[in-house]
This record gives structure tokens, sequence and C-alpha cells, in this order.
């Protein structure tokens, strides 16, 4: 169903047990960190899901050599937030403007459509997408999205 509450671990769970495979075939490890499991919104689970796909598998393509992919769950200032962290090759300070633009791609198969769909998907939830990077360090998605909390 749309916009059903929605504990997030679930999501992520699902996120890290979908692309174990190709993290391992690639040489990268993927980890996941929560100090918190119980927290949930109100969403769509399949459509968070997406999302969340789409940033892993930017993180695993971003990443030459055996890179480190970091999901972790937190709650901060009463939202609920996501990061993907890579270790990998970032993204330049002129660039970090485009990236969410549909097309933009520095891919030679790219389609240049997975982070302006995140974005749309992320804004109908009534959240935000950021991004921070350091070019030969790697890159943190962020997303923050309303807290559901029991009652509302
Ligand atoms: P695509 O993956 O098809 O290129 P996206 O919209 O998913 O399209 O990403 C757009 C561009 O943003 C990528 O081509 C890449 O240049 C940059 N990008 C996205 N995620 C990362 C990342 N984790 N590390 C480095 N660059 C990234
Ligand atoms: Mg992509």
């Amino acid at each position: 169903a749309l916009y059903e509450t929605m504990p997030l671990h679930v999501c992520i769970q699902r996120v890290v047990s979908l692309t174990e495979s190709e993290t391992s075939r690639l040489g990268h490890r993927l980890v996941y960190e929560t100090s918190n499991p119980g927290i949930a919104v109100r969403g769509d689970q399949d459509k968070l899901i997406q999302v969340l796909l789409n940033l892993v598998k930017n993180a695993l393509e971003a990443m030459p050599g055996q890179g480190l992919v970091t999901i972790r769950l937190m709650e901060q200032a009463s939202r609920a937030v996501i990061e993907v962290s890579d270790t990998g090759v970032g993204i330049p300070r002129e660039e970090l403007d485009r990236i969410f633009q549909p097309f933009y791609t520095s891919k030679e198969q790219g389609t240049g459509l997975g982070l302006s769909i995140c974005q749309k998907i992320v804004h109908d939830h009534g959240g935000m997408i950021e991004v921070e990077s350091e070019p030969g360090a790697g890159t943190t998605f962020r997303i923050t999205l309303p807290l559901h909390r029991e009652g509302k």
C-alpha cells in the first residue's frame, strides 16, 4: 500500500541483501549501522528501497579497487536520517550542482536518471537529499525524512 508506516531498518536490510552478491563480486564491502532500528516513516516501501538501491549502486560504481560502502540510520533533530557513504573517487565541486539533473552522467553507459528519480521520490515523501563529497576520498548522500510517531 502507498504510504504505509514503515520501519526504515526493514528497507535497508532488504537493500543490503539485494546488493550483497554484486558488492562481493566487485570486491567491495558494505556495512550497515544503526543504534535505533525502530525509526519509522510513512512512505512507499518499494520507492524508498529504489532510492537506496540507486545510491548503493552509484557507490559501488564509484570505487576502483576495494571499497567500503557504509549505510547509517539515525534520528537527528526529530527527523529520520539515512546516510550512504562510499570510499570512492568523489565528485568534483563544479559537478555537484548537476548530479541531480535528469540525464547528467559521467559514465559511458550511464542514463543519468538515478539521482533525479531519487530526488523526486524523497521530495514526494516530504524529505530532502543532500550530498557531500571529497574528490579522491569519497562521497556521502544524506536523506532526511519526517519521522512517523505513534498516533500521528
Ligand atoms: P548514472 O549513475 O546513470 O550516471 P545518476 O543520476 O545515478 O546517473 O548519477 C549521476 C552522476 O552523479 C554519475 O554519473 C556520477 O558522475 C555522479 N555520482 C553519483 N553518485 C556518485 C558517487 N557515489 N560517487 C561519485 N560520483 C557519483
Ligand atoms: Mg546511477
